[in-house]
């Protein structure tokens, strides 16, 4: 590791994190054997006799001669003293090293845990602001498009002398139709803001209503394109927020007649399983692969076919507001789909029984 990297290591929030940790850790050790070590020094200097106690040993010892055996021992009782404090003294030395050594230890030790704790800690944060990160590089790349092509083709009309009315005409149409795509991208991106905080009220809906109008919403689009819409869905009422509902199904119908071809037809089914209703919107579209399909509900993904432009044209947020408010709903939105043939969407709503 570099020297650049180490400082990083030190100074990035992980580092910083670690270090208070490893601080509470070692000043919790430190503290623990300061104790430790006063109460066993006090301990072990009690097990020493007092001097005087040692002197009167010794002045025993030599008017009242121990037995043979015990000779040795009682040579010189000033030497039980000193070996006494001698063992004493080893004791505690010992003790201040054994300690120096448990210390050393939790500083190893608790750097490693302090560190590992850290990144555990902070790696739900990190993803969280690496995440907000991309959207917003994603939605200012996406605005910023739009924008230089206005702000280009005003140049150029600007800067032509000869410009005739119905060139300018040209221009102000193409910039009218890049400032509605602002104005979608921009709905969109609020859209998403919105439910990620929102508290969605639920009240009892009827499906019916929330589906045809929908349909209503999307059939300009399906008729340029002669594509039949047929509404299928049983008369239920379910549990749900219409507003956002509404929202959902126009963005699977949008979907639906974007990437479908000309004279095809689409189907809004409903299937009844217990205590839920589920609502499939059905297309006869160009399908999606396989590859594409674990990542469409991702914020900005479009499948490399859909980014061609023309009627096809999206930012790829559609699905990922649907998926939002379904899990606002406390429900799934899912997919399933065969390359060439069409693709199924389908939510799963709870009926008021
Ligand atoms: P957009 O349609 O604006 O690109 P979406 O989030 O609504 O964004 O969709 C993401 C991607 O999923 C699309 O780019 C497209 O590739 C794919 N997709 C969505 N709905 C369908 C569909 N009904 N048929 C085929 N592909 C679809």
């Amino acid at each position: 590791m570099t020297r650049i990297q180490f400082k990083n290591l030190f100074t990035s929030p992980t580092g910083r994190l670690a270090e208070s940790y490893l601080l509470v850790i070692m000043l919790m050790s430190i503290g623990f054997s300061m104790v430790f070590y006063n109460v066993s020094s006090y301990q072990l200097g009690r097990q020493l006799p007092p001097d005087d106690m040692i002197q009167r040993e010794a002045a025993t010892a030599t008017t009242h001669p121990p037995d043979s055996a015990d000779v040795d021992y009682y040579h010189d009782s000033d030497d039980i003293g000193q070996f006494l404090h001698n063992r004493i003294s080893q004791g505690i030395t010992s003790l201040r090293f054994r300690l120096l050594y448990l210390n050393i230890g939790t500083l190893v030790l608790g750097a490693i845990v302090s560190y590992l704790l850290a990144r555990r800690t902070l790696r739900p944060i990190e993803q969280a602001m690496e995440t907000q990160i991309q959207f917003v590089n994603d939605a200012s790349h996406e605005l910023r498009t739009p924008l230089t092509a206005i702000l280009t083709s005003n140049d150029v009309a600007l800067r032509n002398s000869k410009l005739q009315l119905h060139s300018a005409k040209q221009v102000i149409k193409q910039n009218s139709e890049d400032i509605q795509r602002l104005k979608t991208l921009s709905d969109s991106l609020l859209s998403l803001a919105r439910n990620e905080k929102m508290n969605l009220k639920y009240t009892n809906v009827e499906l019916q209503t929330v589906v045809s109008n929908a349909i209503t919403h999307i059939v300009p689009q399906a008729a340029a394109k002669n594509i039949s819409v047929h509404d299928e869905v049983a008369a239920v009422n379910i549990l749900g927020n219409k507003v956002a509902l509404e929202q959902v199904i126009i963005i699977l119908l949008d979907n639906a007649v974007k990437y479908s071809n000309r004279k095809s037809n689409i189907f809004v089914k409903t299937r009844r399983k217990g205590k839920y209703i589920y609502l499939d919107v059905i297309d006869q579209g160009i399908g999606i692969r396989a590859s594409d399909i674990n990542h469409i509900f991702r914020r900005f993904y479009r499948a490399d076919h859909s980014r061609s432009g023309g009627e096809r044209s999206g930012y790829g947020l559609g699905l990922s507001i649907a998926k939002r408010i379904m899990l606002n709903h406390n429900s799934s939105l899912s997919v399933t789909s065969i390359i060439g043939e069409g693709s199924t969407f389908t939510i799963k709503l709870k009926l008021v029984l």
